[in-house]
């Protein structure tokens, strides 16, 4: 018995260790059996899957997170130059928009547009040798926040040259020639960009476009010219009304073979002049009110010339690669930065209101169910500024990070939303009401953009952030894939017995960590040590369950959506938890900022645990779901919701004016003229009410003892003039506060004939 064991094991251990035995006994029928599970992936989905770098999501996908990786990079910061751009030209534009007007004329203002062009705000990514101002990730990012903070059409406007448009792709791809013509023009706004990719029946699934490009040999003036005759029907296309230089994706092809020996070249990206004979642009579309431009670009059988390829005849083809280059890093910076800077207005603002805006006698700040709103834009701004933040930080430092873009275009766009809700329910009337006075119904009326655009929310969550992220940031899946491809069973061998390692080191490491809450692995900061533990036990859950996935879906996994979500918001909070450890590491853990850092981090905690609760609820095989969620969540979920008393505290600290908590979590806003409607008085009226308030406790004191009969604020703060409760100079301070109380909860209103004429 014991000889027929000892002969057994050296068998398996000769097939498991020995290559020459393990590749053909194993590998070989392995790779058969992966090849009808795994996913099968066309080109485009490839080229999409395979853009950008591998970053901190390959750390968070392996398992066991190396935290060195993300805490020892340098975020960089504003150069001397950038910050005097910031807090000169971006100050003096902020000054320079009056939203309400520019909703009223449905345009910026001649000046406005002038100013952004003088200053090269449509040319901060274009390096200073082409003319541009050559801005930092972090640079661009906090500009579009100011601006964002200020009027979402103006931000709009500024990001759309400087995000994935025709400036990037030109400085990724173009010829020398094409760059020295456009990239001075675009820099100083002699050339206004767009770029038009989406179609009527191409939105989310941009790649199947029906816009074509055939290649043709032309007279022009008499010579023969080798060209391309384009049809094409785009819409949405932000900046295309008033666009000098128009970025078009169109499928090319080759009938006559005219440019070598293939007929279907593929997805080619061109740059048209706005003059090209056959070119329709012009109209407007009508984007929720916001009066950005944006319309439609249409064309039959324009003929152009071939070198109005981007990257000339060399690159025809190649255009949905550049396009999904771009976009893994870009769609880090634009949306999540103007997310920021509407969830930092958010607070700063609904704070503000809160106490000042009295209901029942005190400051509706005072209620808690507006102070659990005013702690979730607390946690919102905190957060999404350091995702912001450090995601910026590492485009910066040469990443092209596609997974986390993805994250922080989708879950910050999502917190604006969260966030604007919170402020319009707790400004309530005052917010819905429109004019001049009322800051948040326009912003309201962008969130639907921000989440719309650049990949949609319900498509990035579902599809993108952890298809990509599985395929890609996995250790081994894609080599697996790759081998298959190829048909190379070495390669599958060294990739799939690398997997099968991953899985049960993961299998083990999140049972152990499951039952010790992650003990003994690495953690920074004594403070929040507990929460680098808990992200290395989830990292492991994650990694496991991941595989699990993979294990019983194979391929199918990608369209299983309800779980791809549910594993797309683990990834997320994964992600952004972790940036937010990488600014205490960075910046320090400031007791004023403490309780907001805390509660987002248990709340973020929470929500990945649940996620993962849902990912194994769901499985479908419920004898390995029933191993899954042993070994990944042992305990079960353990996490609970953050309690009441930290919530009051975070309300609390960003409540009470002199903590400076509100003012810290919205540094990057812009701050307006205390005496313009809106924001600037808003801070103004704030600040007098709290200097005031000593005062009226006093008084408050003073109508308890009897000493003056209770009555109007007013009254009662003359009354206690009069019985030398207060002083004549208390008297005044009191008075401007309740005047200026007064006006701030005032709404605009209008004759019928000027209602007629609002926009
Ligand atoms: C104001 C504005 C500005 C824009 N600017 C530009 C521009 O400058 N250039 C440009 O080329 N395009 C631009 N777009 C287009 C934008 O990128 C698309 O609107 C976006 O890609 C979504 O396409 P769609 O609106 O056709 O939605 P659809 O593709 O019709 O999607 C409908 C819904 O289905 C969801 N969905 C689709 N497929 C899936 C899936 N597989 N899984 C889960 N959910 C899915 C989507 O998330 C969405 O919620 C702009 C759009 C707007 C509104």
């Amino acid at each position: 018995m014991e000889l027929l064991a000892l002969t057994a094991g050296t068998a398996l251990a000769g097939v498991l260790f020995i290559k020459q035995l393990r590749v053909p006994l194993l590998a070989a029928p392995a790779m058969k059996i992966a090849k009808g599970v795994l996913p099968s992936i066309g080109d485009t989905e490839r080229i999409a899957l395979e853009a950008g770098t591998v970053w901190w999501d390959g750390e968070i996908f392996s398992g066991k997170p190396k935290w060195k990786r993300l805490l020892s990079f340098d975020v960089q910061g504003l150069t001397k130059e950038e910050k005097a751009f910031l807090d000169g030209p971006t100050e003096e534009l902020c000054a320079m928009l009056d939203d309400h007007k520019i909703f009223q004329d449905r345009d910026l203002s001649a000046a406005t547009w002038k100013y952004l062009k003088d200053k090269k705000f449509f040319g901060m990514i274009i390096p200073k040798e082409h003319g541009g101002l050559g801005f930092s990730a972090i640079a661009h990012s906090a500009i579009v926040t100011k601006i964002a903070s200020r009027s979402l059409a103006a931000a709009v406007t500024v990001m759309v040259p400087n995000s994935l448009g025709p400036g990037e792709l030109l400085l990724r791809y173009g010829t020398d020639a094409q760059k020295k013509h456009y990239l001075p023009r675009l820099a100083k706004g002699q050339d206004i960009p767009c770029f038009a990719l989406t179609e009527p029946h191409a939105g989310s699934d941009a790649a199947s476009g029906t816009s074509f490009g055939v290649v043709v040999k032309k007279k022009v003036n008499g010579k023969d010219v080798l060209g391309m005759e384009l049809t094409f029907n785009k819409r949405y296309i932000t900046l295309a009304p008033v666009a000098t230089v128009v970025g078009l994706a169109f499928r090319l092809t080759d009938p006559n073979r005219l440019l070598g020996d293939k007929e279907d070249l593929g997805i080619t990206c061109a740059l048209l002049p706005r003059d090209t004979k056959g070119l329709e642009i012009g109209e407007q579309h009508d984007p929720m009110g916001v009066p950005f431009k944006n319309g439609p670009v249409r064309g039959k059988k324009v003929f152009v010339p071939l070198d109005v390829i981007i990257g000339g005849p060399a690159m025809a083809g190649e255009g949905w690669k550049m396009l999904m280059e771009a976009l893994a890093a870009g769609r880090g910076i634009s949306l999540p930065s103007l997310s920021v800077g509407a969830a930092e207005l958010s607070l700063r603002a609904a704070a503000a209101y809160a106490g000042v805006r009295e209901q029942f006698g005190m400051p509706v700040g005072k209620f808690e169910g507006v102070r659990e709103r005013l702690a979730r834009m607390a946690v919102n701004a905190h957060l999404m500024n350091a995702v912001r933040v450090v995601t910026c930080g590492a485009i910066d430092a040469g990443e092209h990070p596609a997974v986390a873009s993805g994250i922080s275009k989708a879950y910050l766009t999502e917190g604006m939303r969260v966030s604007i809700n919170d402020a319009m329910d707790v400004i309530a009337g005052a917010a819905i009401c429109r004019g001049p006075r009322n800051m948040f119904a326009r912003a309201y009326n962008g969130i639907p953009i921000g989440i719309t655009v650049e990949g949609s929310n319900i498509l990035t969550r579902s599809l993108i952030v952890f298809g990509q992220g599985a395929m890609r940031s996995h250790p081994y899946l894609q080599d697996e894939v790759n081998a298959i491809g190829r048909g190379d069973v070495k390669a599958f061998d060294k990739a799939f017995f690398g997997h099968v390692r991953h899985f049960l080191g993961n299998a083990v490491r999140a049972f152990v960590l499951g039952l010790t809450r992650g003990y003994g692995t690495f953690t920074a900061h004594s403070s929040v040590a507990h929460h680098y533990r808990h992200l290395n036990r989830l990292s492991a859950s994650f990694a496991l369950l991941t595989d699990f996935g993979l294990l019983i879906l194979g391929g199918s996994l990608k369209r299983k959506e309800y779980l791809s979500g549910r594993y797309a918001d683990a990834l997320a909070g994964l992600y952004m938890a972790s940036t937010l450890l990488k600014q205490v590491h960075d910046k320090g853990y400031p007791a004023s900022t403490r309780p907001i850092t805390e509660l987002a981090l248990q709340q973020t905690l929470y929500d990945i645990e649940q996620a993962l609760l849902g990912v194994v609820r769901n499985l479908p095989n419920p004898p390995l779901a029933l191993l899954a969620r042993l070994l990944a969540l042992p305990l079960g979920a353990r996490l609970t919701k953050p309690k009441d008393k930290l919530i009051d505290k975070v309300a609390d600290a960003v409540m009470q004016p002199t903590s400076g908590v509100r003012e810290q979590l919205s540094t990057e806003i812009y701050i307006p003229d205390a005496k313009e409607e809106g924001l600037g008085k808003l801070e103004a009226t704030y600040a007098k009410v709290t200097a005031a308030e000593p005062v009226r406790r006093k008084i408050g004191a003073a109508v308890k003892e009897r000493k003056i009969k209770k009555g109007s604020a007013t009254a009662m703060t003359d009354a206690a003039l009069m019985a030398n409760v207060i002083t004549a100079k208390e008297h005044k301070l009191v008075l401007d506060a309740l005047a200026a109380q007064d006006d701030i909860v005032q709404v605009d209103y209008y004759t019928p004939a000027a209602y007629g004429k609002l926009r």
